[in-house]
């Protein structure tokens, strides 16, 4: 799509329509190509696939539903935005043509009322052109989400904001016809985040004192609890300007002949679906990228989210002159655990060890599977002697932890951090201090030397014996 507007074809039957409708899209700065009959359009349309089609309902080679219905036949355009325009509002044509797969039917003197109708259905299909991309990324990763079907029914409110007796017979009808959950709200309650979460609210302004409901539209979709839901906004017939208004305020889609419950059947699905499509885009997004910092036989962070985070760790240290204590921690003579046990045995001792270090830690902490069988652990906060303290008791800890396996020790590196200093550094004066504790006979911890440190502690070792 194009980055700023898009690219739109259309197909008219006469001269005139063409160059006005194409006078006033080029002005709102789309691309615009035209045909003449529906073959034309169709042609076109396969060879160079438009971001959205404008058609008359009547073309001379065939109607509009014969034209929907070819469309969305064609490879590559189920979903591609398609906007039908007729000279008289007919709503059994309408119908029909919504019916058949057409976004919309727009009166060819709303001029106002189309652009708006363009930037809502060209925002959407940017939104599932995102998804597509991040669709392919996913499966590249092997994170793709089977694709959720149309299975529970769906919650929608209806938002009346004037009384309306007729409205209990539309709901039952609705009800059926979409085999919803079904209920009616007062403006207040809905806004008062009391009411149960809905996925799509259907605001009816049909009363008298037309556009009342557009300031509540803009409170609606400024909330943010959950995940916002369908807006469709309802007017009576002949006020184009209000659903206009009401498309660029933010109103997933408008009913603008009143509320027919056939029309907002045909409607709701596929903007229900829609919805639940994005919704489930961005939970397997969360996931994947859940999955993408995480190591999974111990479940902790891995080093890819340790690293950066560490980074910030320090910097927040900095800022609140607070000190940070780094501990790296490695399994002594591990090697020799998978000689004699096997590796599965040595993955189970690995699992086993994650959680013992995590075990009791503050949630600022950091613990990470920084290598194979080497621990990273940050402590926000903590000056040299709580962290000997608290690396010593974690040596202990991983020393008497239970195991089906023989016991295993760990040794820790420990930098202290008190001012300006890199991750690499930091990790490189932790890593110094493991070495020595290994060469100092393992199963102990080592201080390494600290930048900016009190002078009683600058590389002091201090060995835990057991
Ligand atoms: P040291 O006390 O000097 O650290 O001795 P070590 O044997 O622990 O160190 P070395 O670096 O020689 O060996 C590390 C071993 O850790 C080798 C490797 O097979 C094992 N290892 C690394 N990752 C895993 C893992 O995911 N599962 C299992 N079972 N073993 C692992
Ligand atoms: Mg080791
Ligand atoms: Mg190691």
């Amino acid at each position: 799509m194009d980055e700023m507007t898009g690219r739109i074809l259309i197909a008219e039957a006469t001269a005139e329509q063409r160059i006005l409708l194409r006078a006033k899209l080029a002005s709102a700065f789309y691309t615009v190509t035209t045909a003449e009959s529906g073959a034309e359009a169709l042609r076109l349309a396969a060879a160079t696939p438009p971001d959205l089609v404008i058609a008359g309902s009547m073309l001379p080679d065939m109607c509009g539903t014969t034209f929907c219905t070819r469309l969305r036949a064609l490879g590559g355009h189920r979903d591609t935005p398609l906007v039908l325009r007729s000279d008289e509002d007919r709503p059994e044509e309408r119908l029909a043509l919504l019916a058949v797969g057409a976004d919309d039917v727009i009166a060819r003197s709303d001029g106002e009322l189309l652009l708006a109708r363009l930037r809502n259905l060209l925002s959407h299909a940017r939104t599932r052109d995102e998804m597509r991309m991040r669709d392919d990324t996913q499966r590249a990763l092997g994170l793709a989400e089977a694709p959720q079907g149309f299975s529970r029914p769906p919650k929608i409110t209806l938002l009346p904001l004037t009384a309306d007796p007729a409205l209990d017979a539309t709901a039952a009808q609705l009800r059926i016809a979409l085999d919803a959950q079904l209920r009616t709200a007062e403006p207040e309650r809905l806004l008062a985040a009391r009411a149960p979460a809905s996925e799509a609210i259907i605001l009816i302004d049909t009363g008298c004192g037309a556009g009342s409901g557009l300031a509540l539209l803009s409170q609606l979709r400024m909330q943010r609890r959950g995940h916002p839901p369908c807006i469709v906004y309802v007017t009576g017939p002949g006020q184009p300007e209000i659903t206009a208004k009401a498309l660029d305020l933010g109103a997933d889609d408008v009913l603008s002949g009143g509320l027919d419950p056939l029309e907002l059947a045909l409607r709701l699905p596929r903007l229900i679906s829609r919805a639940r499509r994005v919704q489930s885009h961005r939970k397997a997004l969360r996931k994947g990228l859940r999955a993408a910092v995480t190591d999974p036989l111990t479940g902790l962070h891995n080093r890819r989210y340790a690293l950066p985070h560490l980074a910030r760790m320090l910097e927040q240290a900095q800022q609140q002159a607070e000190p940070l204590a780094i501990l790296l921690a490695d399994l002594d003579h591990f090697k020799s655990v998978n000689d004699r046990c096997g590796h599965p045995v040595g993955d189970q001792v690995l699992a086993a060890t994650a959680r013992t270090l995590a075990r009791d830690l503050r949630s600022a902490d950091l613990v990470a599977r920084f290598g194979g069988e080497e621990f990273l652990i940050a402590l926000p906060n903590t000056d040299a002697a709580q962290a000997l303290a608290a690396a010593e008791k974690l040596c202990r800890r991983v020393a008497t932890q239970p195991l089906c396996a023989p016991q295993v020790t760990i040794s820790i590196g420990l930098a202290l951090s008190y001012g300006p200093d890199t991750a690499e550094e930091a990790l490189k004066r932790a890593d110094q201090a493991l070495y020595r504790a290994k060469h100092a006979g393992r199963n102990q911890v080592h201080l390494g030397r600290t930048a900016l440190a009190p002078p009683s502690l600058q590389d002091a070792p201090r060995a835990l014996r057991r």
